[in-house]
């Protein structure tokens, strides 16, 4: 049997050549303007609605998610543990390393503070009608107090504060007990430990070959899988669209929410138009609008998984397959980055959050917005790459803005407020995770040049 852990290049291009890869990508698109004609038609009740949306939600959960998900912390620990021993010494790894966290750190900032001016520009939240303004209000609250598992979550996150969530990020960072990490889905912890293996394999020279050998293999293996679930796509994509497109509808665009929707469209289309492919083109000699056709594949999943987690397999390879990404780079940068960099979240956050204050009337003063771009940034690294997480952690960001008023004596926005955009969330979910796993994908492209797999090229890139 064919075994392709030396061929690093090119994994999986025996089982899925070039002309399959075009087919699956039509395959998807096809699931997706289906599932988005067929979800307007069942929301508007033009056909007879099967249920709700939630039932086609949870039957494309089953088909594609669960499969995907099911791959993800094998994989990060495998990609981790494959990407550290290929880069070898551990002062390159600092570098690599240090630059992907600086990328990560500035384009979130980046994001965070477009997404700030825009809403203050914009103002999607001032000056509607009293009346509409009082209808939002009130379907909000009761959005709020039906959304039971919601409420659980933004309670704890809003009782922890700010405080709790560096110390859960910092509980990762030190992770105690590995199977404790897997087992609830603690990615950063599993990271955090595949690191430091695979640095002391690295360290211990030929005595750590077979493992990595043995790793090695278990990560191809694992991508072989990524190449059976992708299979799924299409008919996931399709149902996930149609699940969420019935249960919002796209008339909500036209909606009294209709300009804080749009609003947050207009930021991510420019990070992602704009800002990072800007980035891409100063720092690599890339072309970034190719990069992002080239992943595509990627980039749909995302839009149909609301998820980066879901979609790291797939990230992964089609950074490598596709997009011309490194092993060395994509094996490292990318499970990091489904999980700390999460540029669309960042800027969603901002933009929410100044919404609903604008909304109650509350008025935000340039401090505050500092709060909001410092809390919003630290939201999104803590938000999990999981359906709604940034809507959970957006409390985190209410409640440091609300204490800043508090000192100013200014009544405070009911956490309850977060129940206006319940509604309306998961379509603006499905952009930000998108730009998401794009913002990952420019990293992984960006640090090729850092860690290119060609071993000449390497030591030239270590000068
Ligand atoms: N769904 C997003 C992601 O997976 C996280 C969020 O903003 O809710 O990247």
């Amino acid at each position: 049997m064919a075994t392709f852990a030396d061929d690093d290049s090119a994994i999986s291009r025996t089982l899925f050549p070039m002309k399959k890869d075009g087919l699956i990508t039509a395959l998807i698109l096809v699931g997706l303007v289906a599932g988005a004609i067929l979800g307007q038609l069942l929301h508007g009740g033009a056909v007879d609605p099967v249920g709700t949306g939630e039932s086609w939600m949870s039957l494309g959960k089953l088909v594609l998610v669960r499969p995907l998900m099911l791959l993800v912390l094998p994989l990060v620990f495998l990609s981790v543990i494959v990407g550290v021993t290929s880069i070898g010494d551990p002062s390159r790894l600092g570098i690599v390393g240090g630059s992907t966290l600086l990328y990560y750190f500035a384009t979130m900032l980046a994001a965070v503070v477009l997404g700030a001016v825009l809403v203050t520009a914009i103002a999607p939240g001032a000056g509607l009608p009293e009346e509409a303004v009082a209808s939002l209000q009130s379907q909000g609250l009761a959005e709020y107090e039906e959304n039971t598992g919601l409420k659980g979550a933004m309670g704890t996150a809003s009782e922890k504060g700010l405080g709790g969530a560096w110390m859960n990020i910092l509980e990762q960072v030190i992770p105690s007990n590995f199977f404790a990490e897997l087992a609830n889905g603690r990615t950063l912890g599993v990271i955090v430990f595949a690191l430091l293996l695979g640095l002391a394999l690295a360290a211990i020279g030929p005595a750590g070959e077979p493992a990595i050998a043995t790793l090695r293999s278990l990560f191809d293996g694992t991508m072989r899988l990524v190449l059976w679930v992708l299979w799924l796509t299409p008919i996931g994509v399709f149902l996930l669209v149609t699940g969420t497109v019935a249960k919002i509808g796209l008339n909500a665009l036209w909606g009294p929410l209709g300009a804080y929707m749009l609003t947050v469209l207009l930021g991510l289309g420019i990070h992602a138009f704009v800002t990072l492919p800007g980035v891409l083109a100063v720092f690599s000699r890339a072309n970034p609008y190719k990069f992002m056709f080239q992943m595509r594949k990627a980039l749909l999943t995302a839009f149909g998984t609301d998820s980066s987690s879901a979609t790291l397999p797939v990230t992964i390879e089609t950074a490598i397959d596709d997009g011309g990404c490194s092993r060395r780079s994509a094996n490292f940068v990318l499970p990091l980055g489904a999980t700390v960099n999460m540029d669309g979240t960042a800027l969603y956050e901002a933009v929410a959050v100044v919404f609903m204050f604008q909304l109650w009337g509350i008025p935000l003063e340039l401090g505050d917005l500092v709060i909001v771009v410092v809390t919003a940034t630290l939201a999104a690294v803590g938000a999990a790459g999981i359906p709604s997480a940034g809507l959970v952690t957006m409390v985190i960001v209410v409640t440091a803005v609300n204490t800043s008023l508090a000192g100013r004596g200014i009544e405070p926005l009911p956490l309850e407020a977060i129940g206006v955009i319940i509604g309306v969330d998961r379509i603006l979910d499905m952009c930000r995770t998108t730009v998401n796993v794009w913002g990952d994908a420019v990293g992984a492209k960006l640090v090729t040049r850092l860690a290119p797999d060609d071993e000449d090229a390497l030591e030239k890139a270590a000068g």
